[in-house]
């Protein structure tokens, strides 16, 4: 008899995932899509990276190392989270793992017991809700509409705490608003943080490069939560490298001591070669990055203004990231006479169906009144993109 665990069956799949799979599909079939759905760099990962992995291939770097990462790796991390974020973490208190993704689920595995309660401020990104409920824990929502720019304030977290609450997980640049929160409004929820010592922050870092606005603040900078913070980043954005499958993070000693057990349990340690690849991307000038990210903000700003031309998209300005997430409840209740839109998904479908172009519905980072699109494709593509979605958009009465 087929019967999978229960855990699974709980399970949602990736949206994000989902989509991307979906148009995968369509294009096998020889149609025209436009993926804007999957979040990812279409970017070249740096050759200095790519020829460290060749040289360690043929240096024979071929054998499990460290559960955690080898050990110079993670003095080169600790080296990183100094110089770009001046925060001080030893090489003991940093995991490398097979993506962000999976630091994220070693951090909220290893400290969420069934009926914790976790505070998400929404939209999220997609995988934080699910990641929780494998852990048996609560998801808190906090709603933040585009209104406050996506960003929650203090007042709303400190409401939202109850004497269950043991985490918060929230990304600065945000995946999906592309909203950046500054040094005060960090530091204020950093002092709500501080009063109660059993809550810890997972603050996901690993849009840090792509921000507009100047210089990425983390919010372990803070002395008073110090030890409550756990910040998560990794190489798929900053490098180019979502393929490599590495991503990291520097916590209190004796929650990446947890982190090193589970991760024994379940991966060993990523990739040899990729933690080479790794180390020179640490090693590399973070100034070799600013061309990518001024490509996205030209991309942003394209984008931008050929949203002015469509009626109906709310959108605000997104500060990091690559990614747009507009209101679209102008177009709920029309149709184009077979198909009436209720919300984001059905909007998305539309569009795939019509317009040929994938994205994501707002529903799976926790708001279906929106829809989410990745900007890190050409311009030529995006121009296309928007062209089409005008038309289809249009005939929506
Ligand atoms: N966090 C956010 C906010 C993301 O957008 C992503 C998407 N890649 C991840 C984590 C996971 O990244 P990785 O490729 O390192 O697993
Ligand atoms: N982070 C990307 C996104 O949000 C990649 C997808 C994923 O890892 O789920 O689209």
């Amino acid at each position: 008899m087929e019967k999978l665990a229960d855990r699974i069956n709980k399970l949602s799949e990736s949206q994000t995932i989902a989509m991307a799979r979906k148009s995968r599909e369509l294009k096998a079939k020889g149609i025209d899509v436009i993926s804007l759905s999957l979040g990812e760099p279409d970017f070249h990962t740096p050759q200095i990276v790519k020829d460290a992995a060749k040289k360690a291939i043929d240096a024979d770097f071929s054998y499990y190392t460290h559960v955690s990462g080898y050990v110079e790796l993670r003095e080169a991390i600790a080296k990183k989270f100094k110089r770009d974020n001046n925060l001080d973490y030893t090489a003991e208190q940093i995991v490398v793992s097979t993506g962000a993704k999976q630091s994220l689920a070693n951090a909220v595995l290893c400290l969420i017991n069934p009926g914790d309660e976790v505070i998400v401020p929404s939209p999220y990104w997609v995988s934080y809700i699910e990641l929780i409920k494998l852990a048996e824990g609560v998801p808190v929502i906090i709603k933040a509409g585009i209104e406050q720019d996506f960003k929650i304030t203090a007042t709303q977290f400190k409401a939202a705490i109850t004497s269950k609450t043991r985490m918060m997980i929230f990304s600065t640049p945000c995946n999906p608003t592309g909203s950046v929160y500054s040094k005060e409004e960090l530091k204020a929820l950093a002092d709500i943080v501080a009063q109660y010592p059993n809550l810890f922050v997972l603050s996901d870092e690993i849009y840090e490069h792509i921000n507009y606005v100047g210089g990425h603040e983390s919010m372990a900078q803070f002395d008073n939560i110090r030890d409550q913070v756990i910040t998560v980043n990794g190489v798929s954005k900053a490098y180019a490298m979502t393929g490599w499958r590495v991503g990291f993070m520097g916590a209190p000693l004796w929650v990446a001591k947890a982190c090193d057990k589970m991760q024994g349990q379940i991966t060993s340690a990523t990739c040899s070669i990729a933690q080479k690849a790794t180390h020179a991307a640490m090693l590399m000038d973070v100034s070799g990055i600013a061309p990518m990210r001024d490509q996205f903000r030209k991309r942003r700003d394209l984008v931008l203004g050929l949203m002015k031309e469509i009626p109906g998209l709310k959108t605000n300005i997104p500060q990091g990231a690559f990614y747009f997430f507009p209101d679209v409840t102008y177009y709920f209740g029309k149709s184009d006479g077979k198909t009436v839109i209720r919300n984001g998904t059905d909007l998305s479908e539309y569009l795939l169906e019509k317009a040929y172009v994938a994205l994501v519905p707002g529903a799976a980072f926790g708001d279906d009144n929106y829809i989410r699109f990745s900007y890190a494709t050409s311009e030529d593509k995006l121009t296309e993109a928007l062209t089409r979605m005008k038309k289809a958009l249009a005939e929506l009465k």
